[in-house]
């Protein structure tokens, strides 16, 4: 009875054109070390699967590519500054590097793309987990000296200058921002305009003006569901960064995968970030740097940065957040102090 009931109903409605909107196409793949999902809006099958399709293999390329342990392009480069200070490598890369370098200028060194050996030590490039042991602090030490790495770009390709060899470069606070970046190109390509792109916690919302924007979960870094729902659209990144994601738990400590380069242990008082921007590598790149910073250094450096909407939750669970940030974001009275800025 009830199928008929609904079966009529269609009927009623394709006559009228008045039928609900239609499910997105959607896939699920894994990259960049996580789940991904891609979920594309108001398009015939064929088209978005063409869309889905391209995207997948861009994002294969580049996790190939700029994964500092990796097989590709990063990972050669890393193996070439074990013996070497200068190393030539393509413009692509070289660009990502150049803008990760410049984010760690203008975060006072607290996003930091030169610090691989330790996270290596760490265990965070790949096997992390709950049996993993904390490194010697002695060990830990030795590796907070920074070595200084510039980039040098000209029209043919690019030229990473060390000052010392065995510096280990890591993109991974940022590559997944700039894997966005290219499937918000590959998107406008086929002609796509609502879609929703999740790298595990690295979102773009892309909407057409005027039309409604998604909403986006917060996860509650100690439990389970949101915290909060964030409307969000029209080309905008929505970058999460925690330490709830790749961590270990030893005497009462946690151990998780971003660092303070400057004492080169995993940051403590944090418990995740959440920014909103045009641009999905300062959104990336702004989550790390703010994860590290902590409340103290929230506003220098979303001042700095050029971050007009983030959120950051303690591990006590207090929330500070930029002013326009409130209107973005509804709580969902998981958290002390919510809506408090
Ligand atoms: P996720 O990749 O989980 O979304 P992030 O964007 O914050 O989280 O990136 C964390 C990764 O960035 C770490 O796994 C490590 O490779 C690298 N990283 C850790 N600490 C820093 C730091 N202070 N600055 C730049 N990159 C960092
Ligand atoms: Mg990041």
């Amino acid at each position: 009875m009830l199928t008929r009931v609904i079966a009529t109903l269609g009927l009623a409605c394709a006559a009228l054109s008045c039928a609900p909107e239609p499910p997105p196409y959607q896939r699920t793949i894994y990259t960049f070390g996580t789940l991904a999902s891609i979920s594309i809006y108001d398009q015939p099958h064929a088209e978005a699967s063409a869309a889905a399709d391209d995207i997948e293999q861009a994002l294969a390329r580049l996790n190939r590519d700029w994964y500092a342990w990796g097989p590709g392009e990063l990972g050669e480069l890393n193996r070439s500054l074990a013996d070497k200070e200068v190393v030539d490598i393509s413009l692509e890369l070289g660009e990502l590097i150049g803008q990760a370098l410049e984010f760690g200028e203008a975060s006072d060194g607290l996003f930091d793309p030169t610090l691989g050996s330790l996270v290596e030590l760490w265990g965070f490039h790949d096997s992390a987990d709950e049996a993993s042991v904390a490194p010697r602090a002695a060990d830990i030490r030795a590796l907070t000296e920074a070595i200084p790495v510039r980039v040098e770009l000209d029209s043919e390709g690019a030229r990473v200058i060390a000052s010392a060899t065995g510096v280990v470069i890591d993109l991974g606070g940022i590559a997944k921002g700039a894997a966005l970046a290219e499937c918000q190109e590959i998107l406008a390509r086929h002609g796509v305009r609502r879609a929703l792109i999740d790298l595990g916690g690295d979102i773009l919302a892309m909407s057409p003006a005027n039309s409604q924007p998604f909403e986006i979960g917060v996860q509650d870094p100690r439990g389970d569901g949101a915290v909060a729902v964030i409307a969000a659209g029209r080309g905008e990144a929505v970058v999460t960064s925690g330490d709830y994601e790749r961590f270990y738990d030893q005497d009462d400590e946690r151990y998780h995968h971003i660092i303070d380069p400057k004492t080169g242990y995993p940051t403590a008082a944090t418990a995740a970030v959440t920014v909103i921007a045009n641009d999905p590598v300062l959104a990336d790149a702004a989550a790390t740097a703010l994860m590290v910073g902590g409340i103290a250094k929230f506003e220098e450096l979303t001042t700095n940065l050029g971050v007009e909407l983030a959120t950051l939750i303690t591990v006590d669970g207090a929330v500070v957040h930029t002013e326009g940030m409130q209107a973005r974001l509804q709580w969902l009275d998981k958290i002390d102090g919510a809506g408090t800025d």
